[in-house]
């Protein structure tokens, strides 16, 4: 079914990338309405309407539902009972059988194993017991991560090798929570792929950047990731696209890779856009912006194509964006600022890329 531009576009979720979605929606001439608890994560001001709403809250999510022509989400911790009410009255993308794996690392993983992929070694933790038994199969150093409702690093604590080991630690330290535990993995880098399904199951992806986090936060994406990742991008690419073709996708699915030995493996996924992604904006042909719009409204989608030979995405996380007057000094610079109200340490308050020449 085509949405066609003039419809209006539902978001759930009020942050940078729901104000994303609603900056590339305006431009193909969509209205959007964000439905989100906090005014203040900066996706409200992109959209022609705001409702302030929870996300369990039934009765307004349907009210929200009745005013828009089709449903899409920027966050994947949303309940999954209330927005299965919403699709029963208005198209919602992506599925949300894509939306129930990414919520459960468990889930995630064994759904990677079963499409051919390779997650980190891991096994399943459900009470304190059993972390010692996972710890037995693992080994150390391990990372322990709850299963449900984690980002950025949160819901995690790293278990050391030997006397470090502290599993009571670690245990507390995820609110006693089920979890998995992760072998840590000495990789060589990280990567994701950015992938986006169409409505008639066309299937693009751009370069995969290569990605550097600190304390579990994105900070810097880099395009192209490197000739030595070649072999363990060609395997997430494919992974990928079995994975959306599964899921009967719709819009974009981007998964987190670790590179190790030429190997890819398997971190986690999300149905949405994603912060990894944000270089396309400027860097490349259509941005997953763009191509997630298009896809969720059954438009054709657009090429994914670099324009620079090299491109570079750097977060302003925190105090960082109070740095906009230096950024600014070069004229190369595309500065985006989220709006957020308050720049609390951790908080991803906006980004710059830059386009540059292959030595840049
Ligand atoms: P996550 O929230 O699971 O994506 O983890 C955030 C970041 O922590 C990852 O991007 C890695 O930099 C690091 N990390 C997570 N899991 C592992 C692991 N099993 N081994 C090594 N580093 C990890």
């Amino acid at each position: 079914m085509t949405i066609p531009p003039g419809s209006t576009i539902g978001i759930i979720g009020g942050g940078q990338l729901g104000r994303m979605l609603a900056m590339a929606a305006a431009q193909l001439g969509y209205r959007t309405h964000v439905y989100a608890p906090d005014p203040d994560g900066g996706g409200a001001a992109g959209a022609a309407r705001f409702t302030k709403g929870a996300f369990d809250d039934e009765t307004a999510l349907a009210r929200f539902a009745a005013e828009v022509d089709v449903v899409t989400y920027e966050f994947e911790n949303v309940p999954v009972a209330p927005l299965a009410a919403i699709a029963a009255r208005v198209p919602l993308h992506p599925p949300l059988a894509a939306l129930e794996i990414a919520q459960d690392r468990l889930a995630e993983k064994t759904f990677i194993q079963r499409h051919g992929g390779r997650p980190a070694p891991f096994a399943a933790v459900d009470d304190r017991a059993g972390l010692d038994a996972a710890l037995a199969r693992i080994g150390a150093p391990a990372i322990l991560k709850t299963r449900r409702f984690g980002y950025d690093g949160k819901g995690q604590a790293r278990i050391g090798a030997g006397a470090d080991a502290n599993a009571d630690a670690a245990w507390a330290a995820i609110g006693a929570a089920p979890a998995v535990l992760e072998a840590f993995i000495d990789f060589d880098a990280e990567f994701s792929i950015l992938l986006c399904r169409g409505a008639d199951g066309d299937i693009v992806t751009w370069d995969a950047p290569r990605n550097r986090h600190q304390g579990g936060i994105l900070v810097t994406s880099t395009v192209p990731a490197g000739a030595e990742l070649a072999p363990a991008i060609a395997e997430a690419k494919a992974l990928a696209a079995r994975a959306a073709e599964a899921l009967g996708h719709v819009g974009m699915l981007t998964m987190e890779f670790f590179a190790a030995n030429g190997a890819a493996l398997f971190n986690e996924m999300a149905p949405r856009v994603h912060n990894s992604g944000h270089w396309t904006i400027e860097g490349a042909t259509t941005s997953q912006f763009e191509n997630h719009i298009r896809a969720i409204c059954g438009l054709p989608l657009g090429a994914t194509t670099l324009v620079a030979p090299r491109v570079t995405m750097r977060h302003l996380v925190g105090p960082e964006a109070a740095d906009w007057p230096a950024i600014l000094a070069d004229p190369a610079a595309h500065l985006h600022l989220y709006g957020k109200g308050e720049a609390r340490p951790g908080r991803k308050m906006g980004h710059v890329t830059t386009l540059g020449d292959s030595h840049s």
